[in-house]
């Protein structure tokens, strides 16, 4: 599994993010390889015009077409857009997007497309936890934001704005990885 990143209005590391995920991931499924690699510039161009408004086009779809290229085999590859201090008007446009109103840190569209514009502190566990989202990982959450029955750790980190420093996930969790 290939993670294409890009980042907007940001230059922080992404190495604290990388280790952790791939920590959580290789405990559970220690055959899974994930690479992780910078857009290439004309995706990268697009996502930014996206951001600021210069074009309305979809990125879900956009980015659809070019990970299954010419092949009918699932695609490989996922998105992960880092955005750096986030505008109110451009988090307006991505919970509009989203159509997620409680999608404060940020949000992953069909376990393919995944962003994030938390807050500077929360950044590694909510890229994190949308990472695991592009491994179809689901929330620990119901509608009502209140942890599930399932998850039966109290720090996990698919449970609904986790700030516990510590990066750690449940057994549902687990399984869901396991089963890859
Ligand atoms: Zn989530
Ligand atoms: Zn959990």
């Amino acid at each position: 599994m290939e993670i294409l990143i890009y980042q907007h209005n940001s230059n922080l590391s992404f190495d604290d993010y990388q280790s952790a995920l791939t920590g959580l991931i290789s405990e559970s499924c220690p055959n899974l390889v994930v690479d992780f690699q910078p857009v290439d510039l004309a995706l990268g161009d697009f996502l930014e015009g996206w951001l600021t408004g210069q074009h309305d086009e979809d990125p879900f779809y956009h980015f659809e077409n070019i990970a299954y290229g010419t092949s009918n085999a699932p695609p490989q590859s996922r998105l992960l857009t880092d955005i750096g201090e986030v505008t109110l008007t451009m988090k307006d446009k991505l919970k509009n997007y989203a159509k997620l109103s409680h999608a404060g840190w940020g949000f992953c569209s069909n376990d393919f497309l995944a962003f994030n514009y938390a807050p500077p502190e929360f950044r590694i566990r909510n890229l994190v936890h949308e990472s695991l989202h592009l491994f179809s990982v689901n929330d620990c959450y119901d509608k009502d934001l209140k942890s599930k029955s399932s998850c039966d750790n109290p720090k996990c980190i698919m449970r609904y704005g986790q700030s516990a420093v510590s990066i750690e996930i449940c057994s549902s969790v687990k399984n869901q990885l396991k089963s890859i």
